[in-house]
């Protein structure tokens, strides 16, 4: 008997064997000569993964909320006006964190399942000036994708830096730093970039490095001031150690790896095979007679929100899991209880898809959900074949 189920939450996801390998690999230094190379190579490939070829990487150990920090600590001062988009949760999480640094922040947010409309996007940054603005690419509260290209182009044109929380997308949703105009993204291990939860990811581009070398009020934050660790970043892509904080030695070695895995992929077919499995699983969702949280058009490609249909509630998760397949509940708190989260990304496959759909399909046929044994597969299927 398998003593193992599939992982199909938004994070933390399934790894690969090889990833995992060298996470099992002895502690070494981390002055260590191999330890030096494979935190220079990380730090390479991050810039490839993030597609910002001038960028400044920063891997510190953490989860994504310090990522988010990096930005507020470092990009804020007290009385800078800051825009959120608000899709969910995670929104709301950066607005809070940009006013402890003491910015001045207005959100633009949309209902549950949907993203403000590009006009209230521009309305608002008409009304006054913002310093930076934030997007959160894929809110994994909601599943909903933002539109990160189309948001950037607008706030650049005011001149405003653009932060995109990636932690739900980067290395799985197209984003491009560079050609959409993104000053600073930022993303956490445990998601599509493939390593267990524990590291901050972020790269800063050239206009956001700037405004942190022209503060006019120190960093309020010791352990996520970039004066700390922009000379270990420097050292390490140097092949020399240098040191402020014990780095995650494991950890950035698997990163090291776990990125170089998705550069053999490619990001073009990374980006294509994310978009198919996703098609695959929501194919399935609707054939099952499942509604999704996400607004029409809206949905991310990393994860799927369907709503529990009628006569079915979380204890749905419990059969599906006991099929072999963890899934989350919901998260907005608005609405929490009416939908279910399943995660699609990093080196997800179409039999991890397939062995989902089964899952859910056994578990809504174990709660007396009437439908079409098999109908989900069939669909996910037609589009895997496709
Ligand atoms: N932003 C988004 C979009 C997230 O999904 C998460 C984590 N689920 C975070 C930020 C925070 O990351 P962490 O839990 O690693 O601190």
């Amino acid at each position: 008997m398998k003593d193992r189920k599939i992982l199909m939450i938004p994070g933390p996801i399934e790894f690969t064997p090889a990833m995992m390998r060298e996470m099992e690999k002895p502690t070494t230094s981390h002055i260590a000569p191999d330890f030096m190379e494979q935190f220079g190579q990380a730090l390479e490939r991050m810039r490839e993964v993030f597609l910002c070829p001038d960028g400044q990487p920063f891997v510190i150990a953490g989860s994504g909320t310090l990522a988010m920090d990096l930005a507020g600590a470092n990009l804020v001062e007290p009385g800078d006006a800051a825009l959120v988009i608000n899709t969910g949760y995670f929104g709301d999480r950066f607005g809070a964190l940009l006013e402890r640094y003491g910015a001045e922040v207005h959100h633009v947010r949309a209902p549950v399942g949907d993203v403000p409309a590009l006009e209230d996007v521009e309305q608002a940054l008409r009304v006054r000036r913002y310093k930076l603005v934030t997007i959160t690419q894929v809110d994994t509260s909601t599943g909903v994708l933002a539109d990160v290209e189309e948001t950037a182009r607008l706030a650049r044109e005011t001149d405003a830096l653009v932060i995109v929380d990636g932690v739900c997308s980067v290395a799985g949703e197209e984003l491009r730093m560079t050609d959409w105009g993104v000053d600073f993204a930022l993303t956490a291990s445990q998601k599509a970039i493939g390593v267990p939860p524990g590291l901050a990811l972020a790269v800063a581009g050239p206009r956001a490095m700037q405004v942190w070398r022209e503060r006019k009020t120190p960093v309020p934050n010791f352990y996520a001031d970039f004066s700390n660790w922009l000379p270990i970043m420097e050292a390490y892509e140097a092949r020399t150690a240098s040191y402020f904080g014990t780095p995650a030695v494991n950890l950035v070695a698997a990163l090291s790896v776990s990125l170089g895995q998705i550069l053999a992929e490619g990001m073009e077919a990374r980006f294509a095979r994310h978009r198919k499995l996703s098609a695959a699983c929501k194919a399935a969702i609707e054939a099952l007679g499942m509604q999704q949280l996400p607004a029409v058009g809206k949905a991310a490609n990393t994860m799927t929100t369907p709503r529990y249909p009628a006569g079915v509630d979380a204890s749905v998760l419990g059969k599906i899991s006991a099929a072999g397949v963890i899934l989350a509940g919901g998260l907005h708190p608005a609405c929490k209880a009416e939908y279910f989260r399943i995660g699609h990304m990093g080196p997800n496959n179409a039999s991890d898809i397939l062995a989902t759909v089964g899952a859910i399909e056994t578990g809504l046929a174990g709660v007396g959900y009437q439908f079409v044994h098999g109908s989900g597969l069939m669909a996910a299927q037609q589009v895997l074949l496709q």
